[in-house]
């Protein structure tokens, strides 16, 4: 959606994307990156958010061939990953025609691969389970598996890779654990590696392989907890303002509720602002009393339940505040991450949330 009469929308930073792009490639200065681009951008807008990264970008990668052929039929040329692989051996078709690589994660993939006929060679990324235990082959089927594709005369450049299950906690062993497996699993082939996500890329210097897969970071968003500081230390900037506006405010008497379930009673006489944006616009229905928001670059609070199209703000002490003014639910001013622990999610889910009635406007600077 382009235009709304609500006052609602998401302002993307295409800008803060690059300089975000090019943190993680300085990051890991000996990595190439693969910009992770699934789910819409995390709801930022693939398309737009590819062709921002068009020019510097390493490669992309998306969870499926749909999300493929939407960036193929926008113009993006360049590496494109699917990081699940196919659902079907059918889907090898579009994969040859888009010139699309492939993850290889079971044994069902592997034999749609080596039945295929394609025109052209196929790259694949060989995914291990080094403790993710999800999906991928054991780390003893390696050489096995890897064997197998070297051998295939359709099949091109071979990867190695893996995915961390706690890289967030930088102090944890169990991603250590996981290097060590994978390297053990690779030991004496020459194979290119891709380990890192976007807590490896910031965290585990030693996982940065040969190319690093860095999604949330692009976004401008830590993914570490107590993310907000982090954020700004590690040269990040948010890539989404969601902003909305004052619709109506009201003044009520100490003791009064508000909203549904009557959930905030007002502690003493409480200026209330009501602001368009609820939670069918993805703004997280669990967000506790008090959690941040701001009024005109002002940081106020969340008082009362999210309801469907609506919130209740705290404008107590705001004096000025009137009908109109613009509302930050996250961006600049109020870290998306803060919005998610406030409610008990994570950035990733809220901004994958974004509603469709919800306007993307992608912004140079
Ligand atoms: C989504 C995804 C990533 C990106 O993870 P972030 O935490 O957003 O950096 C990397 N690798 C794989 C396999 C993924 O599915």
């Amino acid at each position: 959606m382009t235009r709304s009469a609500r006052p609602l929308r998401a302002r993307i930073h295409l800008d803060a994307i690059r300089h975000n792009y090019r943190r993680a490639r300085s990051l890991a200065p000996r990595s190439r990156a693969l910009a992770v681009v699934k789910a819409n951008a995390y709801g930022h807008g693939a398309i737009a958010v590819a062709r921002a990264l068009a020019g510097e970008a390493d490669g992309f990668a998306v969870a499926c061939v749909e999300e493929a052929l939407e960036l193929r039929d926008s113009g993006l040329q360049g590496p494109m990953l699917l990081l699940e692989g196919v659902f079907s051996p059918d889907e090898l078709a579009l994969v040859d025609r888009a010139g699309l690589a492939i993850v290889v994660h079971c044994r069902e993939q592997l034999d749609w691969l080596l039945r295929a006929r394609p025109n052209r060679r196929l790259d694949c990324w060989i995914k291990l389970d080094t403790g993710m235990h999800r999906v991928g082959f054991e780390p003893s089927e390696f050489a096995e598996v890897n064997a197998r594709l070297a051998a295939c005369p359709h099949v091109g450049e071979r990867v190695a890779m893996t995915h961390f299950a706690r890289a967030d906690e930088t102090a944890h062993r169990y991603t250590s654990t996981q290097i060590v497996t994978f390297e053990q699993a690779l030991s004496g082939v020459r194979i290119g590696r891709s380990l890192a996500n976007s807590a490896a890329v910031l965290a585990w210097p030693q996982a940065h392989g040969d190319w690093t897969r860095p999604g949330i970071m692009l976004y401008g968003v830590s993914p570490f907890a107590g993310a907000a500081a982090e954020a700004s230390a590690s040269g990040l900037r948010p890539a989404m303002t969601l902003e909305s506006a004052l619709i109506a405010i009201r003044d009520l008497a100490a003791g009064e509720p508000i909203g549904y379930g009557g959930r905030f009673i007002c502690e003493r006489p409480t200026r209330v602002g009501v602001a368009a944006i609820g939670y069918a616009d993805g703004y997280p229905r669990h967000a506790r009393d008090g959690t941040p928001i701001a009024v005109g670059g002002r940081l106020t609070r969340i008082i009362g339940r999210v309801s469907m199209d609506m919130i209740t703000l705290d404008l107590t002490g705001l004096y000025e505040a009137r009908p109109g003014d613009p509302v930050e639910l996250w961006g600049q001013t109020v870290p998306a991450s803060t919005v998610a622990e406030s409610s008990d999610t994570i950035a990733y889910q809220l901004f994958t949330g974004i509603g469709r009635r919800v306007p993307l406007i992608h912004e140079e600077h």
